[in-house]
């Protein structure tokens, strides 16, 4: 999945016995060059609070705050084409992580324009009930009655379902999820399903039907994959699927520019068309998911369409998250390149030099009333 001359490399080395400490050097050179933090994620998105810089926290959207549970720092399996896998090959100075649940209710107590924090990793639900607990309960106090969900992104749900069905601390989990729901917090599963394979066991089913009997909802998101999703069909009966077992579609994702992306990535009009002929085949139930979307610098950007305006064809784009709240819904346009892949290659259509969010500055406050 390596860009050739990378791939040549380290072939190379290993052809001619070279010591495996040689190898490891080249094979660290080369994770360096794969843009490990995406979307200046560690510039940006990282708050701080009296001097403190908060590890383990990303605040990049006003009303959502990403925590990294330093023991949910592993996953069940490990996607060829995740988008975190900084967090998974033991650099330590790549990581996100926190174990101080204290830090992050002291920045959000006063923040009351935060609406939900959303727990991510690598997998959160690695962890066992009683550590998990540990981050989560600390959230139900009555000063933070502002923080109306919670969020757990995980791929449990299809890699390990028996974690909300027979493991020894299942029901405990569930009574998790219940007691938040008591204390006035909706607990919403980010479920990350990329094929409907993953769906057609009946353990993944039961699965399903324990987490919403605990009053959790259950979205569901996954990224737009070369050979192993792109797809129109398998999206129309994966979003079909998820509505029939009472979930959520949410969110179909472009492959970041993280990684060995080469290998994965798909043309934006090709994904434009994946998502557009699966989307017309589905109810009005499953067009609750948005996408194709991109996670960029300035924010999620989806592809609306292609269209001929004044006879140049254009891609139309909108954000549907923004580092700047007045910039969503606001529709703006690229020129069509059958080549794009990413936000990064696309120029303004309409021969203007940059694209709106190019010109207007960010704004630095975060979510403070
Ligand atoms: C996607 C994302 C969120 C959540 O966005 P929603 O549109 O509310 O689901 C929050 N923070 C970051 C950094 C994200 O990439
Ligand atoms: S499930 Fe998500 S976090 Fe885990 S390896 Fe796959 S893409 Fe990465």
């Amino acid at each position: 999945m390596l860009a050739q001359r990378d791939y040549s490399r380290l072939v190379e080395l290993v052809w001619k016995k070279a010591p495996s400490k040689e190898i490891k050097q080249v094979a660290h050179q080369i994770q360096k060059t794969l843009n490990p933090h995406p979307a200046e994620q560690m510039q940006l998105n990282v708050p701080s609070m009296n001097q403190l810089t908060l590890e383990g926290v990303q605040h990049k959207y006003k009303e959502t705050v990403l925590f990294f549970p330093s023991q949910g720092q592993t996953c069940h399996s490990y996607c060829t084409y995740c988008f975190r896998w900084a967090q998974f090959v033991g650099i330590k100075e790549l990581q996100f992580q926190s174990n101080e649940i204290k830090h992050l209710v002291d920045y959000l107590k006063p923040r009351r324009k935060v609406s939900n924090v959303l727990f991510t990793g690598g997998d959160p639900l690695i962890m066992k009930t009683e550590i998990l607990r540990r981050y989560i309960e600390p959230l139900l106090i009555p000063e933070l009655d502002h923080i109306t969900t919670i969020r757990i992104g995980t791929k449990a749900t299809s890699y390990w379902p028996y974690r909300f069905v027979t493991d020894s601390d299942s029901d405990e989990l569930l009574r998790l999820f219940e007691k938040c729901q008591k204390a006035g917090k909706t607990i919403a599963i980010m479920a990350h399903y990329s094929h409907p394979r993953e769906l057609e066991t009946s353990i993944s089913q039961v699965a399903v039907q324990r987490i919403r009997n605990s009053g959790a909802i259950i979205r569901c998101q996954a990224p737009l994959i070369r050979k192993v999703n792109d797809d129109s069909s398998l999206w129309r009966d994966l979003w079909s699927m998820q509505v029939k077992l009472g979930m959520i579609p949410y969110y179909m994702f472009i492959e970041r520019d993280t990684g060995p992306k080469n290998y994965f990535e798909i043309p934006l009009h090709k994904s434009l068309e994946i998502f557009q002929n699966a989307y017309k085949q589905v109810s009005g139930l499953a067009r609750t998911v948005r996408g194709p979307s991109m996670s960029a610098t300035p924010g999620k950007v989806v592809i609306d369409g292609v269209s001929h305006i004044n006879k140049e064809k254009v891609f139309v784009l909108k954000f549907i998250q923004a580092r700047n709240p007045d910039w969503v819904g606001r529709p703006f346009f690229a020129k069509f390149d059958p080549t794009a892949t990413w936000l990064s290659d696309l120029c303004p259509a309409f021969g203007k030099q940059n694209f709106f969010f190019e010109e207007t500055p960010e704004p630095i406050e975060r979510a403070l009333p």
